[in-house]
């Protein structure tokens, strides 16, 4: 309770200092100033609204997007913007819920029609059936929020986005059309080059430290067998990593991908004791500097696991 009552004020001071800034200029009236809150969305979002939207994200690529910490840029974005797009399915719950009632932005909060959880679009992987208990972990109740990782969910996304804006924006409806399909036939492309790159190790067996990566691995045929957290959002245990290094042994597996917000201590234990290697893999644009968009994720992802593939039996 103390955590979240500290919690609660430090929002409280943002709002005061929110108030005290709202003298600076508004952006141009005419764009749609659009707030997502990963940098995959505002990659997807900028593809769609061209120079129509003015773009920002709240998370880091390399920031972990289930614990962001609060910041007083963070309200100040949310108080100016048209349109809030999120991932949802819970991804963001630690932190943006007070964010969205703390900026007193009528138009993006939960429900009004500048609020956008895109997860209605895309396809959802591990969705729980039946009762759901703590004990199943604490970060995806509702299904596998890390949906953006298949390209063609990010299609699904832009599409649901262009339609968003058309509706805001009727008299640009035509140019967002456009901006989607040129969008559409350019992932076409790339994703025959990504799959022809990953053909020859589909269904190889692969270690991952959080479960971030079902619909990428459904899209590009990787074999996802084992986390090194035991259950998601619940840190690495020893009995949980003695059993996994003896489970990649027997199964001879040899690869180990970690999300860069992690520390690489457990990975490259393991690593060391399988005679394995660990790879970082971006799960958002931003991860590294040069990984800039939405393509350049997969460009940069499907490169490195390629060549841990090339360099491990
Ligand atoms: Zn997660």
């Amino acid at each position: 309770m103390f955590a979240r009552n500290r919690w609660m004020l430090a929002v409280q001071i943002l709002g005061v200092v929110v108030c005290l800034a709202l003298a600076a200029p508004a952006h141009a009236k005419d764009k749609v100033n659009i707030v997502t809150t990963i940098s995959d969305l505002a990659s997807l979002a900028q593809e769609v609204g061209g120079d129509r939207v003015e773009v920002e994200a709240i998370a880091r690529g390399y920031q972990d997007p289930h614990y962001v910490e609060a910041k007083p840029s963070f309200l100040l974005k949310l108080r100016r913007a048209d349109l809030l797009v999120v991932v949802g399915l819970q991804l963001e719950i630690g932190w943006l819920p007070p964010l969205i009632t703390q900026c007193g932005n009528p138009r993006v909060q939960v429900n009004a029609p500048g609020y956008l959880d895109v997860s209605q679009f895309a396809e959802i992987l591990e969705i729980p059936k039946g009762q759901i208990t703590r004990a199943m972990g604490d970060v995806h109740p509702l299904g596998n929020p890390h949906y953006w990782l298949d390209p063609e969910n990010g299609r699904r996304i832009a599409k649901g986005i262009e339609v968003k804006l058309a509706q805001m924006r009727p008299q640009d409806a035509a140019y967002f059309a456009e901006r989607f399909e040129s969008f559409s036939q350019r992932l076409t492309e790339a994703e025959k080059r990504w799959e022809q790159q990953v053909q020859p190790y589909r269904g190889r067996m692969v270690v991952t430290y959080h479960n971030s990566w079902p619909n990428f691995a459904w899209r590009f045929g990787l074999n996802v067998v084992g986390y090194v957290e035991p259950r998601p959002g619940i840190p690495p245990s020893p009995g949980h990593i003695f059993e996994l290094i003896q489970f990649m042994k027997q199964k001879n597996i040899k690869l180990i991908l970690v999300e860069p917000y992690f520390d690489l201590k457990t990975p490259n234990s393991v690593a060391r004791q399988t005679g394995g290697k660990v790879v970082v893999l971006l799960p958002s644009v931003g991860g590294e500097k040069e990984v800039t968009d939405y393509f350049k994720l997969f460009d940069y992802d499907i490169q490195l696991l390629v060549k841990a593939f090339q360099e491990t039996r």
